[in-house]
């Protein structure tokens, strides 16, 4: 007997006994070194004359037997010379393994399911088997030699037994073991069940392109006797045949219309690991110079890690059924990172390697494909069944939003039509579209507000005088919204009623649509702003021209108050829109409130700009009165004690502390 390599009975010792626990993936390993066999046969005998074959004798063969407790692959594949038998199962460094082991090295001792992520290769064998002998016979040779190993300590290799060409792999089961205070079992013996292995082999093996065939038992009615009576009852006997189990055929090569929606979703739940149903499934075949099948799905729900760092986006990269890369992450753009699924194209050349890929044209022709495929897609959700589409956008909006921010607005073209915000007006989530639609003949800007709650949102001051204008505002609670919006600059509305300057041409024009004439449309460029903003005008221009007065002749009050409030503001003025609160802070310039806050919180806090904040009065409310008395009284601590508690207030209905708390609650106290 020779002894196993000791990295390889570490690995072995490791793999069987410690920590994998989905043992049922042996079969899998097995099987596609069966086909990767055939395969090899069957390119050797493109080149070489002296080997003759028909290309559909390729199978592989799977034989359970119940009594000897056996379980037998066999294909009629290259087979091994004795010294390939040597080399290829005598260590574990000219196994597929390999991989596992760097990776493993790193893991040492962490108590979790490493193996299980790479092809284990040949010695999976043994998480089953106590003993495995292998029986192969080298296209070419005429003879046959038998590997025998318990996978322990070392394997013998003897003269062994074959007609033809191939590999008999055959397992011995390990007994089965009870489960145990808390252990859980294993039932080795199933493997050696039918329906077991058709399910394995669907699971795992479906789209090998080699029949993998096994005996089956099966029930048919037995021929009814000439001499059957009226009463004759049908009889039925078993019968055993062979049935090739895996289909063959890869799912995205199929046409979409032999497919059955349960098919479909069978398949993304069983290959991508998800519970839930996917929320689109797209296929899509290209011809021409570049053909490939594309099979996609939009999840139903964000995985976990969706948003953290360790998520790998990218779909899986086949050639001719062959997989290339699992994660090609070129084919995805970052803003589509949920999206799954698989491409498979023979114009792909196999041995491409990651950086190849990168400059690929192949590659990006396909990528842009399927960006455009998956945008439309989802604008067909978003307009045929808009509650799947909610329930898309809560989970994967952010990043829809995230891709125009990211790329300083450059993808707002593609991305700003599926972007869902909350309409105060509508109380529900709208596109900006549907927005833009329902404006007033005056709104020349989409307004927003941007904060932490939306029931806080609804209530500030901004936003009621907005509402009291008769213009909508969306309100913003994600982080992202703001800078979004900020990246976009604007938004240009298709076809909206066209708006005339001059009376007389609306006139000309209401009346020629009455009178059953089509309106004219034009697209409209929006600004997107926000309510808190300083530069927000939804006021007419009496309302401005009034607001414009009375702040200069208030200076003085205002200068007081400015002098009081220091650096808080940049200024103190008459707000032309509040209709209801004593006063409002809003900002000038690019940074908001809500931006300052979130920036704040941010990395780079220290940095963070400051919002340039505008302490806004409403010179009809009755504190504004009281104001002007103490103003005109030259009681300027009162100015200063108002102007204070204006502030603070002000900050307060939108969610943001007072500076110095236990200041504000002295000056309120102060005034009682
Ligand atoms: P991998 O398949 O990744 O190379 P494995 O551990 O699965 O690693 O297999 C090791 C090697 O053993 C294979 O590369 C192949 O050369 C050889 N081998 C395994 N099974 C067969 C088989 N059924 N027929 C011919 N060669 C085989
Ligand atoms: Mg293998």
């Amino acid at each position: 007997m020779k002894q196993f390599k000791t990295e390889s009975k570490k690995l072995l010792d490791l793999m069987i006994n410690s920590i994998y626990t989905n043992k049922e993936i042996f079969l899998r390993e097995l099987i596609s070194n069966a086909s990767d066999a055939e395969d090899k046969l069957y390119l050797k005998s493109l080149t070489d004359s002296d080997v003759k074959l028909d290309q559909d004798s390729l199978s592989i063969r799977i034989t359970p037997d119940k009594d000897a407790r056996t379980l037998t692959i066999s294909d009629n594949g290259i087979g091994m010379t004795a010294k390939e038998l040597e080399r290829n199962l005598g260590t574990i460094a000219h196994s597929g393994s390999e991989e596992f082991k760097a990776a493993n090295a790193e893991h040492q001792g962490d108590d979790v399911d490493i193996i299980g992520q790479f092809g284990v290769g040949f010695y999976s064998a043994f998480m089953v088997a106590k003993e495995v002998k292998v029986t192969t016979r080298a296209c070419g040779e005429d003879v046959a030699h038998t590997w025998t190993s318990d996978g322990l300590e070392g394997y013998a290799i003897e003269d062994g037994q074959r007609d033809h060409c191939g590999t008999d792999i055959v397992l011995t089961l390990k007994d089965d073991v009870e489960g145990e205070g808390g252990e859980q079992g294993e039932r080795y013996s199933r493997f050696l069940e039918e329906w077991t292995l058709k399910d394995l082999v669907r699971t795992y093996s479906n789209y090998v392109r080699h029949p993998i065939q096994m005996m089956v038992t099966k029930s048919r009615q037995k021929p009814k006797p000439e001499d059957a009576g009226d009463d004759y009852k049908p009889e039925y006997e078993d019968y055993t045949e062979l049935e090739t189990i895996n289909s063959m055929t890869p799912i995205w090569k199929k046409s979409k219309a032999d497919v059955t929606p349960e098919e479909y979703n069978e398949f993304y739940k069983s290959t991508f690991h998800d519970w839930e149903d996917p929320a689109r499934t797209i296929t899509f075949h290209a011809e021409g110079t570049l053909e490939y099948d594309a099979l996609l799905f939009v999840p139903g729900k964000a995985p976990f890690d969706l948003y953290s760092k360790d998520y790998e986006k990218g779909l899986a990269l086949y050639s001719s059924n062959v997989l290339i890369m699992e994660k090609c992450a070129d084919l995805l753009p970052d803003y589509y990172n949920f999206v799954r699924g698989i491409v498979d194209s023979p114009d792909v050349s196999l041995n491409i390697s990651r950086e190849t890929l990168q400059q690929n044209r192949q590659l990006h022709a396909i990528a842009n494909r399927i960006e455009k495929k998956v945008t439309s897609e989802l604008e067909a959700m978003r307009d045929q069944d808009r509650e799947a589409y909610e329930k898309f956008f809560e989970s994967f909006g952010r990043g829809l939003k995230f891709g125009i921010y990211s790329s300083y607005g450059m993808k707002a073209s593609e991305l700003a039509d599926l972007l869902l915000f909350w309409s105060a007006r509508e109380n529900k989530m709208v596109t900006l579209a549907e927005y833009a639609k329902a404006m007033p003949a005056g709104q020349k800007a989409v307004y927003y507000a941007a904060g932490d709650s939306r029931d806080r949102l609804a209530k500030m001051p901004v936003v009621k005088a907005a509402l009291d204008h008769g213009f909508d505002v969306l309100l913003c609670t994600a982080d992202v919204d703001e800078f979004t919006f900020q990246a976009m600059r604007q938004y240009t509305a298709k076809n909206l009623p066209k708006v005339y300057e001059d009376d007389a041409a609306r006139e000309a024009v209401e009346k020629a649509v009455a009178d059953g004439a089509e309106p004219e449309l034009e697209d409209r460029t929006l600004d997107l702003k926000n309510v808190a903003s300083g530069d927000v005008d939804f006021a007419s221009e009496d309302e401005k021209k009034e607001a414009e007065e009375a702040t200069k002749e208030n200076e003085d009050l205002f200068k007081g108050m400015k002098d009081a409030l220091g650096d808080k503001v940049t200024k103190v003025a008459v707000s032309a829109r509040l209709t209801d609160a004593p006063a409002a802070i809003t900002s000038e310039g690019p940074v908001s409130l809500e931006m300052e806050r979130v920036m704040a919180a941010g990395p780079d806090a220290d940095q963070a700009p400051k919002a340039q904040r505008v302490l806004e009065l409403n010179a009809k409310h009755p504190v504004f009165a009281k104001l002007q008395a103490a103003e005109k009284d030259g009681d300027a601590d009162k100015v200063k004690l108002y102007a204070g508690l204006l502030y603070d207030q002000a900050l307060l209905v939108v969610g943001i502390l007072p500076d110095d708390p236990v200041a504000f609650a002295q000056q309120v106290c102060e005034l009682m």
